[in-house]
């Protein structure tokens, strides 16, 4: 019997009750699918710290309010929002072609992973295509990786990112953006707790690994305040984070058609001011974007935090080929 339909005679109590309730909400179904791919390793724009990025999955579960990825899901002609949350796709034959791309490629390369996707997001803890990827990279040398991610799951491949620091340079970014509970899971409403995250962070820094904190996207009025951000740095610092970084919000149409309702749900009173900043500019103009820069800037200082992972220096005749490595 469905929940809501007359209830089966002979019920009582409880089982009545049950039988009896109205729904509130169906559960959400998330459908994955694998997905045949050429290739993983994409080139980056000029000007950006790697020369490629690689993301194992399309679509994201944790289903962030700002997320500007969502556009990746409309190249499918998938349009509706929330299809870039319920509907992932996980890269298939992940080990054949990064090996082969990696040989085409040679050493000294920067690669980015986790740029359009989370890397950890739910999928990865049956799909384990992230994990694949960390594989093929424990086994080559000279490469410069970094990890991009909100999810805790980092943590349980630690030892692989060990041993690919062996031979390779890697670093890990935890995206913070906010240390109230409450805030994150309206923002960020299926990304692991914040407090998970810092845990993450502790982990990977006590395993030698480089890590560092980034609030983004800072988002003004709601996340950009300095005693906010303040805190977060502190409790970053606290728990082994070297760096610490920041960008402002941007939002793309695909993230406007999202992001709008949710201030107009959660933020009434800034609904005016995001509409005629971003309304026609992705980005904001302004003075805006320097005071953040500063903000961040004096932030670090105090904390003795640095803008980015240490560069890495391999010694010429080791077999990293000495290679210089910064992110
Ligand atoms: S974790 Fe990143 S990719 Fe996933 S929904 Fe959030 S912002 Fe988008």
């Amino acid at each position: 019997m469905l929940f809501g339909d007359s209830p089966a005679p002979g019920l009582v109590g409880i089982a009545k009750l049950a039988a009896q309730s109205e729904v509130l909400e169906a559960k959400r179904v998330v459908r994955y699918f694998e997905m045949e791919s050429r290739s993983l390793l994409n080139r980056t724009r000029p000007g950006m710290p790697f020369e490629w990025s690689l993301n194992p999955y399309r679509g994201c579960e944790f289903g962030c309010q700002y997320c500007y990825a969502r556009y990746t899901h409309e190249f499918m002609e998938l349009r509706d929002s929330v299809d870039f949350e319920d509907m992932i796709y996980a890269k298939s034959a992940i080990g054949p072609i990064l090996r082969r791309e990696l040989k085409q490629m040679g050493t000294g390369k920067a690669i980015a992973i986790g740029t359009a996707t989370d890397p950890y997001q739910p999928a990865e803890r049956r799909f384990h295509r992230t994990r694949q990827a960390l594989e093929v990279f424990a086994q080559h040398r000279g490469l410069g990786l970094s990890i991009t991610t909100k999810s805790d799951l980092i943590t349980r491949d630690i030892s692989l990112l060990q041993e690919i620091a062996k031979r390779n340079s890697v670093s890990v970014n935890i995206t913070i953006t906010t240390l109230d509970a409450s805030l994150a899971r309206l923002l960020e409403p299926r990304a692991p707790r914040p407090e998970l995250r810092l845990k993450a962070v502790q982990a990977i820094a006590e395993a030698g690994i480089p890590v560092g904190v980034f609030p983004n996207p800072i988002m003004p009025l709601i996340t950009d305040q300095p005693e906010r951000l303040d805190r977060l740095a502190k409790a970053s610092r606290d728990h082994g984070a070297s760096y610490f970084g920041g960008g402002v919000l941007f939002l793309m149409p695909c993230s406007r058609k999202v992001f709008f309702p949710f201030v107009e749900k959660h933020f009434p009173h800034l609904l005016r001011r995001y509409r005629e900043n971003y309304e026609n500019e992705a980005y904001l103009k302004g003075p805006y974007r320097e005071i953040i820069r500063d903000r961040i800037a004096a932030i670090r200082e105090r904390y003795g935090l640095s803008s980015g992972p240490p560069r890495r220096e391999i010694a010429a005749g080791d077999d990293t080929q000495g290679v210089l490595f910064g992110i």
